[in-house]
């Protein structure tokens, strides 16, 4: 590394990188956009090149885990050129994982290229096995092509999380179906408590809001959970299941506090830095990008930025007034920062 590593005020080094590649997406999940999205145009976006340039100035500085999200990456034209480009650092040794967020869509398209050069993880979301929920919570997606892509991941050597969403009133009753097909297909789990993102109305977010200590009690109804150490640094906290050796993860954004050993920081498809997922505060990274052919602009944004990396977040529904408004808000779609 020529450069001095990225620290935060709080001593956190920065060593995961998330980057949004698009804002766009084939599927329109009710808990993530609305049906009719205005989408950036094209040149607010980050070429390719740019991204590359941005993915390996932060691998300069430290980063050692970079994950590639959305929208949805994969709907993104040409994106195997700029993961074969990224892919390098792998071949240097400059970064130890390179890996992706999808709906699995065009899984199956892309995961042998993907396995082939060096990505060994891969995360899908997937909210429910039933087709016909399927296309209700995605409006415009269909279940079958995302198990041919979780299947394709699979024969590709590549291990598959299943991300699901937790949402009350819809999934509850496939908890134990879930966990049972991940146990079969040797799928990791992690459920995701709904995070109040976006515009959609407070009402529909706080009637789907399905409480992971809830989801967690229930699972302990038919299996013994051991909690397993924190080694991600992130959100997640995982249990092994006595029963069938399962790893099982809970991220709860809303009721813990994971932020002490945050080592993450997030760029938007538009190149924006955000230091912290619960908070406004940003740093433009697009601009010094197109100023100049030479990076040191580009770094001197990227470090002025993780100097004021905050604390912590401040979400919480509990502490709304009136138990009804929803405090700390974000305005922004998680397509748009990117999951
Ligand atoms: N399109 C890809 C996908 O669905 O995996 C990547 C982007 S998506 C924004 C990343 C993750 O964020 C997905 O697992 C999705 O379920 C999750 N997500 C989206 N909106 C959410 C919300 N309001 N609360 C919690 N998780 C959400
Ligand atoms: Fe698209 Fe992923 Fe958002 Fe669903 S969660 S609408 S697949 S970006």
């Amino acid at each position: 590394m020529t450069h001095a590593p990225l620290i935060d005020p709080f001593a956190r080094p920065i060593t995961y990188l998330r980057v949004s590649v698009t804002d766009r997406c084939d599927f329109r999940c009710t808990y993530c956009m609305a049906e009719h999205m205005q989408f950036l145009p094209k040149k607010d976006l980050l070429s390719l090149e740019e991204l590359d340039r941005l993915c390996s100035a932060f691998i300069g500085l430290g980063v050692r885990k970079l994950r590639i999200t959305g929208g949805e990456p994969l709907v993104r034209r040409d994106i195997l050129t700029f993961f074969r480009a990224v892919s390098r650092h792998l071949d240097t040794g400059a970064l130890d994982e390179l890996t992706l967020t999808t709906n699995g869509s065009q899984l199956s398209r892309f995961a042998a290229d993907l396995a082939a050069l060096g990505m060994r993880r891969i995360n899908v979301s997937l909210d429910t096995l039933d087709p016909a929920k399927f296309e209700a919570i995605t409006r415009w997606g269909k279940l079958a092509p995302v198990l041919e892509g979780i299947a394709a991941a699979k024969a590709a050597g590549m291990r598959v999380k299943i991300n699901t969403v937790a949402l009350k009133g819809f999934n509850e009753g496939e908890l134990f179906r879930l966990v049972d097909w991940c146990g079969a297909e040797g799928h990791d789990l992690t459920f995701i408590e709904v995070m109040p993102m976006g515009e959609m109305g407070e009402e529909l977010r706080l009637d789907q809001y399905w409480p992971l200590s809830d989801l967690r009690a229930r699972l302990a109804e038919r299996f013994t959970l051991h909690d397993l150490p924190d080694s991600t640094g992130g959100p997640a906290r995982y249990v092994r299941l006595g029963e069938s050796g399962q790893r099982i993860g809970f991220i709860t954004p809303l009721t813990h506090n994971f932020c002490e050993s945050c080592n993450r920081v997030r760029v938007t498809c538009t190149g924006e830095l955000f230091m912290c997922l619960g908070q406004e505060d940003r740093a433009d990274l697009r601009a010094p990008l197109r100023a100049s052919p030479e990076d040191d602009a580009l770094i001197a944004a990227i470090r002025g930025a993780i100097a004021r990396k905050p604390k912590g977040h401040d979400f919480d529904y509990a502490r709304a007034p009136g138990g009804s408004a929803i405090r700390g808000q974000m305005s922004r779609h998680m397509s748009h920062t990117g999951g």
